[in-house]
């Protein structure tokens, strides 16, 4: 058996993973970064519109030519790559030496010891079976980021014409890609009152397009035997779909968008503490998990919307795994809160007196929102937010100089929303 040893193993080459590597192979720390894709740059190869690192570069980028700068970064401060090579399991106990198990068709399965372990596997899609959508199952059905990938990647179309279900961003983009490849798309579905997809993409990627945007509507029924032939789609009343209002859309391809999920299986089974609301690993300032040595970033750790907001965290991450190479340790931290109108906020500890970002997610669309924070319940900072919605990610920073007597910081958000 093939057996390596590096001081940071960085698991995912995407833009989080490469953003980690940069910064531990630029110290002179052996890094090894494994991805199971044949390339390096994850979600980013796929995604061929402009758009990415408009906050990390100053330029508006293609998903591609934004992960070449990141791979080119981390490779010429010596970071190694492993590709096509499935981390399959780990053992993480160890503080000096934890334990990788890779499968790789030129080297078959492998042993890599690290030092320190960067958990950067991205997230996966929510599919048919996630979101319980009741029909046949006829061929035609694809996740968004499949679909995306097949034409992208592979010069594939998925169908004829589409009707797409979930309003999230990679179901926009695509209701544009689907419409340039000849592909009409009939209807994008969303079952809030409200788009899951940031403005922009609305804007950009339906409106220029006059595809219909049914919110509040569902797909309640997927017609066709061997391929998918139309949809019903039904208002809902209360949480429940009006059947007395159906009707029925031909298509012969549907795309789903509903939401992603932290690629965690992995994490879990190193023992990993998950936390429930966002999917992803419970992490304190310094994005370690439960598990000493073990860090984590990018969409694996919560989704994200902008890549650089994935890369930003992860090569914090970085600068974290250096400090813990190098004997250092968080020191005591304490808790965070997501209150009032919040869904979450990440990290889920603080160290007292250091400026933290914190990122989080609101549970309410409103204009002119304020952030309130507060330690031991008492009101701390205000921010005024000009407009919030749960798919659009906020982000605070917290100067050190109001947490320093420490206690649980919590964030709330006021306003009813609408
Ligand atoms: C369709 C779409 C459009 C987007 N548009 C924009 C945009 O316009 N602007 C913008 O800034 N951001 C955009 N984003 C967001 C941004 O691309 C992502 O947030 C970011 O790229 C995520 O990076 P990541 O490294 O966390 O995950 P990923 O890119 O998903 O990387 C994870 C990597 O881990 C690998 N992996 C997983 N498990 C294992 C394992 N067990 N062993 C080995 N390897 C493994 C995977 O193969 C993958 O390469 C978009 C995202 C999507 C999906």
């Amino acid at each position: 058996m093939k057996e390596l040893n590096y001081d940071v193993v960085v698991i995912g080459a995407g833009a989080a993973g490469l953003a980690t590597a940069e910064v531990t192979a630029s110290a002179g720390r052996s890094t090894l970064v494994i991805d199971r894709d044949d390339f390096a740059g994850g979600v980013l190869m796929q995604c061929i519109h402009n758009g990415f690192g408009l906050h990390h570069f100053k330029e508006e980028l293609t998903g591609p030519e934004y992960a070449e700068r990141l791979e080119s970064a981390a490779r010429n401060a010596g970071a190694e790559f492993l590709l096509q090579t499935t981390v399959m399991d780990f053992n993480l106990a160890d503080n000096e030496n934890k334990e990788l198990l890779a499968l790789s068709p030129e080297y078959g399965v492998m042993r890599i010891t690290a030092k320190a372990v960067m958990l950067a596997m991205g997230c996966r899609e929510r599919n048919r079976g996630n979101i319980g959508i009741p029909g046949r199952r006829p061929a035609g059905i694809f996740t968004a980021g499949l679909a995306q990938r097949l034409i992208n990647m592979s010069g594939l179309l998925p169908g004829k014409s589409a009707v797409i279900i979930g309003s999230g961003d990679i179901g926009l983009i695509m209701a544009r890609r689907l419409t340039w490849s000849g592909i009409p798309v009939k209807a994008v579905v969303e079952i809030r009152p409200f788009p899951s997809g940031l403005t922009r993409n609305i804007v950009q990627c339906l409106n220029d397009f006059n595809i219909p945007l049914y919110l509040g509507h569902t797909v309640s029924k997927i017609n066709g035997a061997d391929r998918v032939e139309s949809v019903e789609i039904s208002p809902l009343v209360d949480g429940v779909p009006d059947s007395s209002r159906s009707f029925t859309i031909e298509c012969d391809t549907v795309l789903l968008s509903a939401g992603l999920i932290p690629e965690n299986e992995l994490s879990k089974r190193g023992g990993v503490t998950i936390n429930m609301t966002t999917g992803g690993p419970l992490v304190d300032a310094w994005r370690m998990t439960n598990i000493p040595g073990v860090f984590a970033g990018g969409n694996v750790l919560h989704v994200h919307d902008l890549a650089d907001y994935a890369s930003d965290e992860a090569a914090l991450a970085g600068r974290h795994i250096l400090d813990y190479l190098n004997g250092k340790r968080p020191g005591r931290e304490f808790p965070v809160a997501a209150g009032g109108n919040l869904r979450y906020v990440t990290p889920n500890e603080y160290i007292p007196g250091e400026k933290t970002q914190f990122f989080m997610r609101s549970l309410i669309v409103e204009d002119d929102a304020e952030l309130i924070v507060s330690l031991d319940g008492q009101e701390i900072m205000r921010k005024k937010l000009r407009f919030v919605k749960p798919p659009e990610m906020l982000s605070v920073e917290v100067p050190g100089e109001l947490t320093a007597r420490g206690g649980q910081l919590s964030f709330a958000l006021n306003g009813g929303g609408r």
